[in-house]
């Protein structure tokens, strides 16, 4: 029996659950979104992230981050063109950071549950912990070209049959005669990140912004590296990674919940770079923050939802079928494969209810 499925979202979290669907022939998947790969807008995140793997969950709710490093793990060592390079990764924790403000953080955690998922999980001697800071540890991790893997992620949509539309949607239901083959949708997907905020029909008021501000570099440095806290104030970041493919540095950052600002700040750009080559002066061979070469100035608005992750059925007033996947804050590559498995045995459920009913 065929299914017709609109998935509405082409951000991570969107092709991620049409791949994965698209694995059963009987379904008929038509991806419709605002925005697709290729697109820098602020209200799509996907394009703006590292993006690399960095757990952030705590141990009771890691599934998704433990499911999905398989798969990443599987795309870095045998899909080269995907766009994701292997790095370790270095931790710095300064004590005074890790209470309160945005914390817990799994990152940050002393003995945390990733250490059993990422490989060769080990803590730093003292004497090679980055200074000002009073612990640390090094894993190794990946990094994804976003702008690499977006592009890849819907060229296997495509090789797998889904068909994918540009549409601007004011309400949920509007998505049920969308799919390409004419037929009403049987079951939506809706991953529109922190457009489900206003999607008429979802609305949901635990959606709020996360804004992260980023400088792009064509300097090179590794391994990645992440700190737990700044002296700039609680909303500011350091982090460093490198991406594969020659898609640059990404110097971070911010994280500033509640913040819908677009365009980049000059002032947090600054303290941005300089605290990177602070860190790293290895960056510009030693000559300072004028010896970075800028890409971009960027600004992406992380889709946080109170409370986590919505990945749930739930009927319209008219019995249409719908899957959440949205919500994912910071971690949705690092979770996307674990949530769109998630989306498909709900997806299943529903199949199998409507085949009871025929
Ligand atoms: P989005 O990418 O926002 O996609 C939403 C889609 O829905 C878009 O296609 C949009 O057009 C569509 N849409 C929305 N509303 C409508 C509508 N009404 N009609 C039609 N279409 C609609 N994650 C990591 O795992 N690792 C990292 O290192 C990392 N770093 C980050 C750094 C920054 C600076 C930022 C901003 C984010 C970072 N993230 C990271 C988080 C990650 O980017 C997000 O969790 C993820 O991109 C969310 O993907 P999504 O598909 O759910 O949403």
């Amino acid at each position: 029996m065929q299914t017709t499925i609109v998935v509405l979202g082409a951000g991570v979290s969107g092709l991620t659950s049409a791949l994965l669907l698209a694995k059963n022939k009987n379904n008929r998947i038509t991806v419709v979104a605002k925005h697709m790969p290729g697109d820098y807008d602020i209200e799509y995140a996907s394009p703006w992230a590292g993006a690399n793997v960095q757990p952030m969950s705590l141990r009771d709710n890691s599934r998704w981050e433990r499911r999905t490093w398989p798969e990443l793990r599987r795309i870095t060592e045998q899909v080269p063109e995907a766009g994701i390079h292997f790095q370790k990764s270095l931790i710095y924790r300064r004590d005074g950071d890790l209470v309160g403000g945005y914390f817990p953080d799994g990152l940050f955690e002393k003995d945390p549950w990733f250490k059993e998922v990422l490989p060769n999980f080990r803590e730093l001697d003292s004497s090679e912990v980055l200074p000002g800071h009073d612990s640390g540890a090094e894993v190794d991790s990946i990094c994804i070209n976003t702008a690499v893997y977006l592009p890849w992620l819907l060229g296997q949509c495509l090789k797998a049959g889904v068909v994918v539309k540009r549409h601007i949607l004011t309400h949920i239901s509007e998505a049920k005669a969308l799919n390409h083959t004419g037929k009403a949708a049987d079951i939506i997907v809706n991953a529109t990140g922190l457009g489900s905020l206003k999607l008429g029909g979802v609305e949901d008021k635990k959606m709020a912004p996360i804004r992260g501000q980023i400088v792009v570099v064509r300097n090179e440095c590794t391994p990645m590296v992440s700190t737990s806290g700044t002296d700039d104030g609680p909303t500011e970041l350091l982090y460093i990674m490198q991406r594969a493919g020659g898609g640059g540095t990404i110097l971070g950052g911010t994280y500033d919940k509640g913040n819908w600002e677009s365009q980049p700040d000059p002032n947090i750009a600054q303290r941005i770079m300089t605290r990177a080559v602070a860190a790293r002066p290895g960056l510009t061979n030693g000559k300072g923050v004028e010896g970075l070469s800028i890409v971009r100035h960027g600004v992406g608005l992380r889709p946080f939802r109170e409370g986590g992750v919505r990945i749930e059925e739930e009927k319209l007033a008219d019995g249409t079928c719908v899957v959440h996947n949205y919500g994912h804050s910071g971690w949705g590559y690092q979770g996307s494969f674990g949530c769109a498995e998630a989306v498909v045995v709900l997806v299943e459920k529903i199949q199998r209810q409507q085949k009871a009913k025929l």
